[in-house]
């Protein structure tokens, strides 16, 4: 239905940036516009795992163009079934691209992305604009925004949150540092991934509103996990303290949505022994994020710097893989 309505507005002809639409945009529903100013784009997309790949089919899904590339090659093959082109290198796929997104472990891969010789930035045309949705240090989605925008593509970092299951039901929120227009120009495609897309400044900014958003949860759900235990060993039930802290000055989101005290809830990891959910050495990921980043801004993050050693211990121990909530085992008698 909406296809058909797009494809009439397209036959209209040619008027400036949204070249198919021949009244101002904003007569037309805001669901119309979003779909009008997204569609039928040719895509580059880069990074195809646990999120790139359900990213990058959602795009495809609304009926983008896609072109992609990976160091896996059975990624590539993945999204070539559901109709994507694979290329062989980031520059050949930003090459004919109109967009280009990232999706990437972290930022020496970001930075290889973009700014090496068989990089997005060597094989794509000025005007092209670029979204970098991994979660990297600030300080590094400035320098590669910079070196794009220094041969004319305007670039967002646009991290997101909403993990595995988010990306695959379309429903990440995108933290985005970019200038207005270029967030306003990017918000139609970001919102074919993501239901909550969010302007958090100039470039980088998006990075740091992640960061400092792990930062917290980080450390309140240690908090969560230290009162939790105390409580229990000194005698209360462990349902009834949660049912307190969560009406009271304690209650957060890691005591009131994802308890790390078995048995205190259903459907959180903590019900599963801690099996899905956000990986400890992810949540370690972002705590050395930002302890780099507080270093360059001479901050001080004295619990983050706990928490770190808290998660660096876990993660040696073996715990990984597991959900960060497991970091309440820290505190148990196995
Ligand atoms: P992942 O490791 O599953 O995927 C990364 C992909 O990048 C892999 O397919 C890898 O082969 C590819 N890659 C690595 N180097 C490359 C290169 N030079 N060129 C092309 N491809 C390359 O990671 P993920 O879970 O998809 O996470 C991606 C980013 O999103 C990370 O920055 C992560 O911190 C962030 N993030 C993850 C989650 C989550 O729950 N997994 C949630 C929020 C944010």
């Amino acid at each position: 239905m909406i296809v058909d309505e797009l494809r009439t507005l397209r036959a209209l002809g040619p008027v400036g940036y949204y070249p198919y639409v021949s009244w101002p945009r904003t007569w037309l529903p805001r669901r119309l516009q979003c779909q009008l100013e997204a569609t039928q784009m040719k895509i580059a997309f880069i990074g195809l795992g646990n999120m790139g790949a359900p990213m990058a089919r959602n795009l495809r899904n609304a009926g983008h163009e896609l072109v992609v590339f990976d160091i896996r090659k059975q990624a590539m093959q993945t999204l070539a079934a559901a109709g994507a082109s694979i290329a062989r290198s980031p520059r050949e796929a930003a090459s004919g691209a109109e967009m280009v997104i990232t999706m990437l472990p972290s930022s020496p891969h970001v930075r290889a992305v973009y700014t090496g010789q068989e990089g997005v930035l060597a094989g794509t045309a000025p005007g092209v604009r670029l979204i970098d949705s991994s979660t990297i240090d600030p300080h590094t989605a400035r320098e590669v925004a910079r070196a794009a925008g220094r041969q004319g593509n305007p670039m967002a970092d646009a991290p997101v949150s909403g993990g595995v299951g988010g990306a695959e039901a379309a429903t990440l929120t995108f933290m985005v540092g970019a200038q207005k227009e270029l967030f306003e120009s990017i918000k139609p495609v970001l919102s074919q991934m993501g239901k909550n897309i969010v302007h958090c400044g100039e470039s980088g900014n998006g990075q740091v509103a992640k960061i400092c958003n792990n930062l917290l949860l980080a450390i309140s759900m240690i908090g969560v996990a230290e009162a939790m235990t105390l409580g229990v060993a000194l005698g209360i039930d462990p349902k009834v303290l949660a049912g307190i802290v969560n009406t009271s000055s304690g209650r957060c989101w890691s005591s009131d949505t994802y308890n790390p005290y078995p048995g205190v809830m259903e459907s959180v990891p903590a019900a599963r022994g801690y099996t899905g959910g956000f990986g400890a050495d992810l949540m370690l990921k972002d705590l050395g994020l930002a302890m780099d980043a507080a270093k360059h801004a001479n901050q001080s993050v004295v619990l983050g710097q706990v928490a770190q050693q808290l998660y660096q211990k876990m993660s040696l121990e073996g715990g990984g893989s597991k959900d960060f909530s497991a970091i309440i085992n820290l505190y148990r008698k196995a």
